[in-house]
């Protein structure tokens, strides 16, 4: 590879020039979701901030092995030790089992992944579909001496662990300060420290989700899938480890520790994580009444949300702020990022139609360097659409006669805005969202024509319109205050 690409890694705590272990390729895993629940704004930011990696690893000639993983199995309440796993929980309530939970929330997930143009990552592989994996870890953790079992579960001894390898080098928390901020064992707990963590649970009597063990009926850990599945896809040690910033500790940290304690090494060159969403300033949660999936964002079916907004909007606003910061959710920033994403589609379709001059008053290989340059720096998508709009400036003067270019300049121009807008930054035509505005203005009207012959008590009229949507699958429901409308 020609370029130079700079990674922020929050293991070393700074920007380092990427260098793959084996050169041309890159083997990158993900932490996914843990599929109990409707997609929503914190799946769609690393969703969106590594695939854009994905895209742009892939644009620079790498063969790149994407592994992101589905958690079906082990990911217990409160991210912790004890408590009913979250997909076992949700099928009680739900009265299904638990694997109708999983099949049924994946459904959804890719759905939302698609609709935000998410390409698929080359394996998606389960934790239910790695247990023997994992329980081979756990052996071979055993064997090693960094882990005890007791009573049916294995442990993972911290104490030990660290006399090795440095605990925490990923978080920056060292022992000391992770052992302030667990809770005193009660005398009741079977660990030695409150530090240590389960790698494999004995499963109580109501525990469904359980599998045969050396160590009897259980399940692994929640951080054992990704240590067993990365390994398995990528090698022991690989070059990308992607999640969010809520899995620095303990997820990321633990997998480090079951790598080292498993294999003597670290199991990724690279770590980076994308930073949280906030909604009016808050963060999101769903008992602040702030907690809206990204169905409702497409719908505009949210008491906080004044309309719907189309996936390519969220796409771009969250591609606006770069992967490392916080970006906070309002009407207002998202009306602004759709009239942005709006002028930079019409820019395109400008493009299309320019017609070239005998000589350029612009230089376009200085705007080149420019996209890859923010690009090598760690991803810098807002600095890439910045330098993007300056290109819409150039474009809509081009149109204006203000600006010239000669037909290489155009021809390159064009090349670059399917490349850096399409392929890299994977954001499509406006026309989806002309689409979405123009069904809703036409549905609007029907139903204000509908309400017009209510009131004249032209009752045939109305019935008629409603049995013809119908038809056409649309649902009208009639309620005191108002008349909505559906697709069914
Ligand atoms: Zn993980």
């Amino acid at each position: 590879m020609s370029r130079e690409i700079k990674i922020y890694n929050t293991l070393t705590r700074k920007k380092e020039v990427f260098n793959p272990i084996v050169e041309n390729h890159v083997g990158m895993y993900v932490c996914g979701p843990t599929v109990y629940g409707d997609p929503h704004l914190g799946h769609a930011r690393p969703g969106i901030t590594f695939d854009v990696v994905f895209r742009y690893l892939k644009h620079l000639d790498y063969k790149v092995r994407y592994v992101r993983n589905i958690t079906d199995a082990g990911h217990l309440e409160n991210d912790s030790d004890e408590g009913e796993d979250k997909i076992a929980k949700k099928a009680r309530l739900e009265q299904l089992e638990p694997m109708e939970i999983v099949q049924f929330y994946t459904l959804s997930y890719h759905k939302a992944m698609e609709d935000l143009n998410c390409l698929p990552p080359s394996i998606e592989p389960r934790a239910t579909g790695h247990i023997i994996e994992q329980i081979e870890m756990v052996q071979q953790i055993l064997k090693n001496g960094f882990a005890y079992e007791v009573n049916g579960s294995v442990y993972l001894d911290v104490n030990k662990y660290n006399e090795t390898f440095p605990y925490g080098i990923l978080s920056g928390r060292n022992l000391e300060d992770t052992l302030e901020g667990t809770r005193e064992l009660d005398g009741q707990s079977e660990k030695k420290s409150s530090v240590d963590f389960a790698i494999w649970k004995k499963a109580s009597p109501e525990h469904i989700m359980r599998w045969s063990s050396p160590w009897g009926k259980g399940f692994p850990g929640w951080h054992m899938e990704c240590s067993a599945m990365s390994e398995k896809y990528l090698g022991k040690t690989f070059d990308i480890h992607g999640g969010g910033m809520d899995l620095v500790f303990p997820h990321h940290e633990a997998e480090i520790a079951q790598s080292n304690a498993c294999n003597n090494c670290n199991p990724a060159n690279y770590w980076m994580h994308n930073n949280m969403i906030t909604v009016d300033g808050k963060k999101m949660g769903k008992s602040l009444g702030n907690f809206i999936n990204l169905e409702e964002f497409f719908t505009g079916d949210h008491s906080k949300l004044e309309r719907a907004y189309s996936p390519m909007t969220i796409r771009f606003f969250i591609l606006q702020a770069h992967y490392r910061s916080t970006i906070d959710f309002s009407n207002e920033a998202l009306k602004a990022a759709e009239k942005g994403f709006t002028k930079l589609m019409n820019a395109m379709e400008t493009l299309e139609d320019l017609k070239d001059s005998k000589r350029s008053t612009y230089d376009v290989k200085k705007l080149e360097e420019n996209f890859y340059a923010a690009m090598d720096d760690d991803f810098n998508t807002p600095i890439l659409i910045a330098h993007l709009f300056e290109g819409v400036r150039v474009i809509n003067s081009a149109k204006d006669g203000k600006e010239n270019l000669n037909h290489s300049d155009l021809e390159q121009l064009k090349d670059l805005y399917k490349t850096f807008v399409t392929d890299i930054l994977g954001l499509v035509s406006i026309k989806e969202i002309s689409k979405n505005n123009l069904t809703n203005e036409l549905m609007e009207l029907i139903l204000k024509l509908r309400g017009h012959a209510k009131k004249n008590k032209d009752f045939n009229t109305a019935d008629f319109i409603r049995e013809e949507l119908n038809k056409s699958g649309i649902q009208i429901k009639d309620s005191r205050e108002a008349t909505s409308w559906e697709v069914k």
